[in-house]
């Protein structure tokens, strides 16, 4: 039955496909004593359930790409291994019938025993593969329960539905190719629709009950610049579809041309456009898509990957790739961002009601300093020719700014490593925006995080689909606080960077050029339309626009005044889409 639905739209693109229903069920193991004649048929489970995940792992292996070398193929390679290994089998075997115990609790049990001695070993490998041994886990046991494993199923032409997606979630399935993303919840700058935007995966979230309209196998047509979605349309809308997916491959080529501008406005004042990124993976096309420098690298996705904190060793190779990726003074990498809507692998998501106003960013690091300093002492080993900018995330107050140059100092001197770096600070809280001005004196740069300074200044939480019409970067509150921020820089002569996702909204970056903003860092596929709009626009007409607009009242009004003149003042030097997307998104 044919279906029209609307949601938020995430990630621009158009994507035609299959629907593939992911199953995010928490499998719960439980201990089950079994009688003496149910024990071989637990070993028959057992052993059914192996060789169901060994054929789905060689399959995925048989689509891979030609050619896919590297971290993917290795976690695949040892997974199989792991389920041939006869010893490993008949350690479960052998469990069951001493214990006599379900295969699950087998399985479970034998598993945590050999991750707990993986833990012990100093081979980075080793340590590695803790992480395979959880997702082995996992799948071992959905295939004991029957149920479907997504990622075999996923093809060239697979739609992933889920109910909600972590940024680490999007960052495997978009290895698989998924051609696009739909979820029940999620909002415009939860991380997941970050990553998903980052990697250019047409995507619609905050569809509130899709999971549960959707059959595995269904036509799906999503629309990521309206946030349209319609199951199986009829043969005419299928043939619009197609032209309408043709069109959009012509603009992504064409917006390619755009990443080769210099970032400028046309009377020639210099704003740098970087790159936000969250796996290393993404350096290639930052480089393709014309970044000019690394405005923020998140680096807890490099924690959150993983059951464990990568050591020092591991960050410090991770960071090095980074800092040679592109040929530009500027490399900027945040330390650890945990917490909010980002957590490890297997760590518990804090129980606690508001989890973005606890122990995230400096706060936790602050805390575990053991972890932060195997962290700066990375980041610092790692920076070459140029100066390593070190991004500090969630300060609220200037004592946090103090205590963390302290140990970066004090870590800098131990490594001898003179002056190689430079400190800035995110300005994400509204108390960090207020304060900006001392918080300047004692840091070499500053970044905007409009992501969290909207949130937190507007009291609007930023995953929440269901309050994401309040969620707006022309709130009169939010472009005086930003304003103050760049005055305050200005002032102690340091420069500013604005990295929030306001930065690739075409109809804020007037806004932005006119506060007097030195660099705009943001997700990759952003690039080259923002390097357009700066070409085209002039710092004096920005500056005009943010005042008449800083003197109206509410947020509709600025919004409806921007739009109206970046459209009258250079509509007809944009392609048609620009226009569009100024004319209609935020
Ligand atoms: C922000 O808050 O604007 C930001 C860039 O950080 P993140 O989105 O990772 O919280
Ligand atoms: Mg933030």
């Amino acid at each position: 039955m044919r279906v029209e639905l609307q949601g938020i739209a995430i990630s621009p693109g158009i994507a035609l496909g299959n629907v593939v229903l992911l199953d995010r069920t928490k499998m719960i193991v439980e201990r089950i004593r079994v009688e003496d004649n149910v024990i071989e048929r637990e070993k028959e489970r057992f052993l059914g359930a192996v060789n169901r995940s060994k054929n789905q792992l060689l399959s995925i292996k048989e689509n891979l790409d030609h050619g896919d070398t590297g971290e993917h193929l290795d976690i695949l390679n040892f997974s199989i291994m792991m389920l041939e290994d006869e010893l490993l089998s008949q350690e479960v075997l052998d469990f069951i019938g001493a214990e006599q115990v379900n295969a699950e609790w087998a399985i479970n049990s034998v598993l945590t025993k050999k991750s707990e001695t993986f833990k012990k070993v100093e081979d980075v490998y080793m340590k590695e593969r803790l992480a395979d041994f959880y997702y082995l886990g996992e799948r071992i046991l959905r295939n004991l329960h029957g149920v479907h494993d997504e990622i075999s199923y996923l093809t060239a032409e697979s739609v992933l539905i889920a109910h909600d997606l972590s940024a680490v979630d999007v960052v495997s399935y978009a290895k698989h190719h998924v051609i696009g993303i739909v979820t029940d919840i999620g909002a415009f700058t939860s991380h997941s629709a970050i990553v998903a935007k980052s990697l250019g995966i047409p995507t619609v979230m905050g569809l509130e009950d899709i999971t549960a309209r959707v059959t595995p196998g269904d036509t799906i047509f999503i629309d990521g610049f309206k946030g349209t979605v319609i199951l199986n349309p009829d043969k005419n809308e299928l043939k619009k579809f197609k032209k309408r997916r043709t069109d959009y491959i012509k603009l992504e080529k064409q917006l390619l041309k755009y990443a080769k501008l210099r970032g400028k406005t046309l009377d020639d004042v210099e704003i740098s456009v970087n790159a936000n990124i969250e796996i290393i993976e993404e350096l290639d096309l930052a480089r393709s898509y014309g970044a000019e420098g690394i405005g923020m690298y998140r680096t807890e996705f490099l924690f959150t990957n993983s059951v464990y904190f990568p050591d020092e060793d591991e960050q410090y190779e991770n960071y090095q790739k980074v800092v040679s990726a592109l040929d530009s003074p500027i490399v900027t990498i945040r330390t650890l961002d945990i917490g909010g809507d980002k957590f490890p692998v297997g760590m518990e998501p804090s129980k606690r009601l508001n989890p973005a106003l606890g122990l995230r960013g400096i706060r936790f690091s602050l805390q575990e300093q053991d972890m932060f300093r195997k962290q700066i002492r990375a980041i610092l080993r790692s920076s070459a020719e140029n100066k390593i900018r070190i991004l500090i995330p969630m300060i609220s107050k200037l004592s946090e700014v103090l205590d963390t140059k302290k140990i970066i100092e004090e870590i800098a001197e131990e490594l001898g490593t003179g002056n190689t770096w430079e400190i800035g600070v995110m300005i994400e809280t509204p108390s960090a925006a207020i304060i900006a001005s001392d918080i300047s004196e004692e840091v070499d740069f500053l970044s905007i995080g409009t992501n969290d300074l909207i949130q937190y200044t507007l009291a609007v939480d930023r995953i929440n689909e269901h309050v994401s019409y309040l969620y707006t970067p022309f709130h009169p509150a939010i472009l005086r606080l930003i304003a103050g921020v760049v005055d305050a820089a200005h002032k102690n002569s340091i420069p500013v960077s604005v990295c929030g996702e306001m930065a690739s909204q075409l109809s804020c970056v007037p806004l932005l050029v006119g506060m007097g903003v030195d660099e705009l860092s943001m997700n990759i596929h952003s690039i080259p339309k923002v390097k357009k709009l700066l070409n085209t626009i002039t710092e004096k007409d920005s500056k005009e626009i943010l005042e008449n607009a800083l003197k109206l009242k509410t947020e509709f009004d600025i919004r409806t005044y921007v739009r109206k003149v970046i459209v009258q003042r250079w509509g007809d030097d944009f392609p048609a889409e620009f226009v569009e997307e100024i004319v209609t998104s935020v």
